[in-house]
């Protein structure tokens, strides 16, 4: 087979995207299933857009999913350097060769004479676009305007009235008429080339094989391919992923979601769980498994079996498998690995007690669906808690709850305190005075939680210790005599 060289080439302008990790995973899949290498390549030649310590968030929302590279990024390799910034040199020296042999045209044309041409193209009904002026200018104009030093852009000749096409190795073939594309710019007035030029130059220097990209750069490929023709060089092959959607079909954006990839790190996502996930945005494992590694992944990933039409980024998908992973190390590593995962994530402290940590954690991680849940699930072990009267005494009155605690708490005062010897006074007491268990539980479940809906009340009573539950036991009379005077 022969060896793939994929690549992707992110633009640092923000945030790392969550579909840069995703196409990251199927660049890296062929890199590794032909024993080829996965480059990052970073293009940074938009100057308007560029962020600084967004490069940064690249590699480390890459490297916390696990996703490895081969080469570029902060690895470097064979063929640097890898940020178009430091390449600008090269992308001189190629449009001097397009200029050359007759292939591209410098264009003088101003901003504001640009504008004009677009009003007037408008006011006439035509759609905007540039009109060729420079395309067949005098030589001796241009010399003349180049002399001068005047401003310029270098242009692309489209050739007129061709057909320009490629295999997809996605979307099948793909055609595009000549006649529809503009004359694109490829190096601006500051020096610096625009992507088209770019990208192009790169791949072919960098010897990348398979361009895998998303379907928004599926317009722009044509231009790419007559690049190649420009300089006489053989394309790659192509493939388009499809753009990801939210559930209600629209583009997945900052504006509306969580695209970054850390900010699901900052949630208490699991990478295991958001690999999964992500992978199987437009694709299927070949045997329709839904629960795989990264490895698994890598070695059966291919591009047939991706979908032309948008995956929908569905996060109550992500959230059962966060669930489910969660519980998969407590299964294979136990309950202290989840407390150090708690720890490194920076919801439990380092120095917190792991024996304490781990007897709270059995109470609770079935139920934790990210381990940011740990806080919410877990507060009232850890804090006073806030206890509405209404609830204490909900389906009886103030004098019965009372008593109910007041006996509660003497049963409970002098018990050696462990799970099976409360459960024994409270089911005793219950026994004896025949009060309505669900009424009964539910009441106490609220005096010593502030909830209705916790882990089993005895085993969280124990773990809560003897003086605060009697403490909160306390508190919860007063409330319903403060409920009963009112
Ligand atoms: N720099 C482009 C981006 O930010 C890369 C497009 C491509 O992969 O060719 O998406």
């Amino acid at each position: 087979m022969q060896e793939k060289r994929t690549r992707i080439a992110p633009s640092p302008t923000g945030i790392a995207h969550i579909g840069t990790a995703w196409q990251a995973l199927f660049n890296l899949a062929l890199a590794r299933q032909s024993g080829g290498q996965f480059v990052i390549r970073i293009e940074d030649t938009d100057r308007k857009r560029f962020v600084p310590e967004a490069e940064a968030l690249i590699y480390e929302g890459l490297a916390w999913l696990g996703i490895p590279y081969d080469e570029g990024g902060v690895k470097g390799g064979p063929f640097e350097p890898y940020h178009q910034s430091d390449r600008l040199d090269i992308y001189q020296e190629y449009a001097q060769k397009l200029i050359d042999n007759g292939w591209a045209y410098y264009c003088f044309a101003t901003p504001e004479e640009l504008e004009q041409m677009r009003k007037d193209q408008i006011a006439r009904g035509e759609l905007p676009r540039y009109d060729g002026r420079w395309r067949d200018a005098d030589p001796a104009e241009v010399k003349k305007r180049l002399d001068n030093g005047d401003k310029h852009v270098i242009r692309l000749k489209v050739p007129k009235g061709r057909v320009i096409g490629w295999h997809d190795l996605i979307r099948g073939d793909v055609e595009f008429q000549s006649d529809l594309i503009d004359d694109q710019i490829l190096m601006k007035s500051d020096g610096f080339p625009t992507y088209h030029l770019a990208v192009v130059i790169d791949d072919h220097l960098m010897q990348i094989t398979h361009v895998l990209r998303g379907e928004e750069w599926i317009s722009s490929t044509p231009k790419h391919l007559l690049l190649y023709e420009a300089f006489g060089w053989e394309p790659p092959e192509f493939a388009h992923m499809p753009l990801i959607r939210n559930t209600d079909k629209s583009k997945i954006s900052k504006r509306k979601n969580d695209v970054s990839i850390l900010s699901y790190r900052e949630k208490g996502y699991l990478p295991e769980a958001v690999i999964n996930f992500i992978a199987l945005l437009g694709w299927s494992h070949p045997e329709g498994k839904e629960v795989f590694s990264l490895e698994e992944f890598l070695q059966v990933a291919s591009l047939d079996r991706v979908q032309k039409t948008g995956p929908i980024f569905d996060v109550e998908r992500l959230n059962w498998y966060n669930g489910y992973y969660i519980r998969k190390m407590v299964e294979e590593k136990g309950l202290a690995e989840l407390g150090r995962k708690l720890m490194a994530y920076g919801f439990v402290d380092f120095d917190f007690p792991m024996d304490v940590l781990e007897e709270v954690l059995a109470l609770v991680y079935e139920r934790m669906v990210t381990l940011a849940d740990f806080a919410e699930l877990t507060d009232f072990f850890w804090h006073e808690v806030e206890v509405d009267p209404k609830l204490l005494l909900k389906k009886a009155d103030a004098t019965l709850v009372k008593m109910q605690l007041s006996l509660t708490k003497a049963f409970l005062e002098t018990i050696a305190w462990k799970t099976e010897n409360i459960e024994q006074a409270i089911r005793g007491l219950c026994e004896q005075k025949e009060y309505k268990k669900s009424q009964y539980f539910m009441m106490l479940r609220v005096a010593i939680t502030g909830k209705t809906a916790t882990p089993p009340l005895f085993e969280t009573m124990a773990v809560i210790g003897h003086d605060e539950v009697l403490a909160r036991i306390n508190k919860a009379i007063k409330l319903v005599e403060g409920a009963d005077a009112s």
